[in-house]
């Protein structure tokens, strides 16, 4: 995808706004052109003795006039051009969210979320700066330099012309060399920018840990680094811009000096009125702001190919979930995973070798074993933020990665370890599970997940805002917000990632047998606990003792024990310490 191709694309969609703007800047440029040669017929009238004052007063009403229009034509293609290309910058920025939305995990352990942030913010900024009102100026500019140019030549003396152009070539020249400085410059600028928002955003996300472990003055020092580099790449573009004016200005001097001269010379033969050679230097200044335009249109392009630079990367990733697939019937039916084997991308390292398991609709598969042998891992594929190296997953009738991400997010409801709260209230954050969920839905849901007692407790019951801006809950009031949001949205596929380790045992027991309860009554959902606690999976239908990444035991809770390994001994071990707390 290509810039000049989306804005083509932006502009046919919106194509009322831009015509209308392009039709009343050619009004103001006739206009404009029109100012000079009536200024010089007063002035030759005047000269020549022909003007009365009332004539006079008549011809200036018409320069006033031309004057107001050109004013409100300028305002209003203005907020034309405005409105359309903050739509282009509104748009631009949904398909990068979008685009961010569909990227697996692993994108998003190589991009700093400051540096995506600065994209979304920064760097689109550029892009649109550069859609609307630089290409409207463009327009202008050339459409002014043509007709001023046009008059001088056909309408004056063509020489004259000649000699007063002499001097633009090498400004032209200046603005190249100025222009390829301010694209360096604003690339830097940028991606300086995006580092700085880097910093920023992991020093406060991490702030505690910096604290703990004394790293502020470093953090605060590199971050003073960054922004003296983002504040000096950014000086430098302006300072390129600066360069602009002086050019402007040198080249006009010259070409005013260039005019006078011949002009002079030819109205001293008679071959120019002295009302053309002041109709001339008129649209000698009328040249300004093309000139101008030219600098600014250039310099807000190169920063445009700068942004555009660093944003088209951003959308063309190839997304590190594939969503290739077709298939968007609900998927029911077994979960069969034959042969699974997988390495996370970059790494040699097996996290999951061999992995055979069928888990029957309307089953409970519990998973266990120490850190890191590979349980998340396992979730993570059934969930495809990876797609397996090896062997393959299916579930019901058609592979796992032949239905559509929508399909299947629908179908799977997810409760990690660590889960997010959005900055809402607690009764949003979990009815966010499920469209147009009622009170009494949510307040059921957080029944069933033993919370209810602590949102009663809370300011604002229900409506009491938690997540990022709101009252801090707890890691295990966390859990069981997450936890009621699944129950809300009781899906076919329900998996816990440890998703109760920071709530007590004694409660952990009692949302699992509210769990148990409701998802048997309603045949056919199928769950995977994933648990440290072995109590949590005591009543799974399968159990499966995971150990770096293969399957070393596997059964029901009962043979398990009989069998007097990993999981028997860890259950000895937890009945015991289960027992010293009681006391
Ligand atoms: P568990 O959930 O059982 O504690 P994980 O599935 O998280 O274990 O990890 C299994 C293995 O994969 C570990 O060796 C871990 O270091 C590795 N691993 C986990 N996440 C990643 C990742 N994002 N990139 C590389 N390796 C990873
Ligand atoms: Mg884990």
């Amino acid at each position: 995808m290509t810039l000049t191709g989306l804005i083509a694309i932006y502009v046919r969609q919106n194509w009322r706004p831009y015509v209308l703007a392009a039709l009343m800047l050619a009004s103001v440029s006739a206009l404009t052109v029109f100012i000079p040669r009536h200024v010089g017929r007063i002035v030759d009238g005047l000269a020549a003795g022909r003007l009365d004052s009332a004539a006079l007063i008549g011809q200036l009403g018409w320069l006033v006039l031309a004057g107001v229009l050109i004013y409100f034509l300028r305002v209003a293609w203005r907020l034309q051009l405005f409105a359309a290309s903050y739509r282009l910058g509104a748009q631009l920025r949904t398909r990068l969210y979008a685009r961010l939305c569909l990227q697996g995990p692993h994108f998003f352990h190589q991009r700093g979320t400051g540096d995506l942030m600065a994209l979304a913010t920064n760097d689109i900024d550029a892009v649109e700066m550069a859609s609307g009102e630089a290409m409207l100026a463009g327009f202008d500019g050339t459409l002014t330099l043509i007709m001023v140019v046009a008059m001088m030549t056909l309408g004056i003396d063509w020489r004259l012309a000649l000699a007063a152009l002499l001097p633009f070539p090498f400004m032209a020249f200046a603005f190249w060399r100025i222009s390829s400085h301010i694209h360096q410059a604003s690339k830097d600028s940028l991606e300086h920018f995006g580092r700085l928002n880097d910093h920023v955003q992991e020093t406060l996300t991490g702030v505690r840990t910096l604290r703990a472990l004394g790293l502020e003055s470093r953090s605060a020092a590199r971050l003073s680094e960054l922004a003296e580099s983002a504040a000096s790449a950014s000086l430098r573009a302006q300072r390129w811009e600066a360069a602009f004016e002086p050019a402007v200005g040198i080249t006009l001097v010259s070409a005013t000096v260039l005019t006078l001269g011949l002009g002079g010379t030819l109205v001293w033969q008679g071959a120019l009125t002295i009302g053309a050679l002041t109709a001339f230097s008129m649209y000698l200044g009328q040249l300004i702001w093309p000139m101008f335009a030219a600098g600014w249109v250039l310099s807000l392009m190169e920063r445009r190919r700068a942004a555009w630079g660093r944003l088209q990367p951003t959308l063309d990733t190839p997304l590190s979930i594939d969503d290739h697939g077709t298939q968007s019937e609900a998927p029911v039916g077994a979960l069969l995973l034959k042969g699974v084997t997988f390495s996370y991308p970059g790494h040699q390292a097996l996290a999951l070798s061999g992995i055979d398991v069928r888990l029957m609709a309307g089953h409970t598969l519990g998973v266990v074993g120490a850190t890191g042998s590979g349980k998340s891992t396992l979730v993570r594929l059934i969930l495809r933020q990876y797609a397996a190296s090896e062997g393959h997953i299916r579930w019901g009738a058609h592979a796992l990665a032949d239905y559509t991400l929508d399909t299947l997010h629908r179908a799977l409801s997810w409760v990690p370890q660590e889960p997010f709260l959005f900055s809402a209230s607690v009764a949003e954050n979990i009815g966010l599970a499920k469209a147009r969920a009622t009170l009494a839905e949510i307040e059921n849901a957080a029944r069933l997940a033993c919370i209810d007692e602590d949102i009663a407790r809370m300011p604002q019951g229900y409506d009491t805002p938690v997540g990022e801006k709101g009252v801090s809950l707890s890691g295990g009031q966390r859990q069981r917000v997450a936890i009621a949001r699944a129950l809300l949205a009781d899906a076919s596929l329900l998996l816990l990632d440890d998703a109760l380790s920071a709530v007590d045992t004694q409660t952990e027991t009692t949302i699992l047998q509210h769990l148990q309860e409701l998802r048997k009554a309603s045949r056919d959902k199928t769950t995977i606990i994933v648990s440290h606690r072995l109590s949590a999976v005591r009543d799974a239908e399968h159990i499966l003792v995971l150990k770096d990444g293969r399957i070393v035991e596997q059964g029901k809770h009962a043979s398990l024990l009989a069998l007097g390994g990993w999981y028997a001994a860890q259950w000895r071990y937890q009945q015991l310490q289960a027992s010293l707390d009681a006391d």
